[in-house]
């Protein structure tokens, strides 16, 4: 609250002062804890313009399940994303994640929050667990974003988190380098559950920023389900775009 009334207070003698952290501009109405209402919009718009896998929620054409979710069913129960991994979103993404803005995790935090409140397919959830951060990745960026997401998250559902359970044993190189087919390789065995008493017969809500191919969200939902979670489920910032037929262009 404080920081709210320094922020208007600032707004007023220094119109200029106060730059959006995902457009950078200056001088726009500001919503959510210094997002502009410009880009709070265009997330918002993104957000309501497309289908989705009934399943694992990348985009789609129609509403359906995607042939990946076809052809090999997830672990997971279901995964959503506030929206499309373009535009707005992805820039948010890489403030977030790559340009030192961790203060964006509280309003993203709470669009996702949104998006689990309005998503009655989550059913009762117990637990929020973060995708976790290799330890020599966290060192270098200073914080894991998917936690700090997590701890909005969970916030903003009265729910407890757990940002320790699920860890991450190998330091494996980033999914986005990565074809397709490496990527599943890539984060086999790459997560363990530290103590499986912690998620035995809990439902539990996995968070992350992204979700593309869905193989790390796959391996954390298999390795918390083989430590005994009744159930996991997922919350993403962005997704990407599925396919409903074979053929189609590749995320
Ligand atoms: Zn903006
Ligand atoms: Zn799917």
């Amino acid at each position: 609250m404080g920081k709210n009334i320094w922020h208007s207070f600032l707004e007023l003698i220094y119109p200029s002062a106060c730059s959006c952290p995902v457009c950078g501009r200056r001088g726009r109405e500001v919503k959510e804890e210094g997002i502009c209402s410009f880009c709070f919009e265009q997330i918002s718009v993104n957000r309501k313009s497309w289908s989705y896998c009934l399943r694992c929620g990348r985009t789609l054409e129609e509403e359906s399940w995607c042939m990946e979710c076809r052809d090999d069913q997830p672990p997971f129960h279901i995964a959503r994303a506030v929206g499309l991994y373009e535009g707005v979103l992805k820039e948010a993404v890489h403030c977030l994640k790559y340009r030192g803005k961790p203060s964006l995790s509280r309003p993203l935090g709470r669009l996702m929050a949104k998006v689990v409140e309005t998503e009655a397919a989550y059913g009762r959830l117990e637990l929020v667990v973060p995708v976790p951060l290799h330890p020599v990745r966290l060192r270098e960026r200073g914080y894991n974003q998917s936690e700090l997401l997590a701890r909005e998250v969970a916030d903003r559902l009265n729910l407890p988190v757990d940002c320790r359970v699920l860890t991450k044993t190998r330091n494996n190189v980033p999914q986005a380098s990565l074809s397709r087919r490496e990527r599943f390789s890539n984060v086999e065995g790459a997560f363990a559950v530290s103590s499986p008493s912690r998620v035995l017969n809990r439902r539990i809500l996995l968070v992350d920023d992204i979700f593309t191919t869905g193989n790390t969200i796959r391996e954390c939902s298999r390795v918390l389900l083989q430590a005994g979670a009744q159930r996991v489920s997922a919350v993403v910032l962005a997704t990407g775009r599925g396919s409903i037929r074979h053929s189609g262009a590749k995320i």
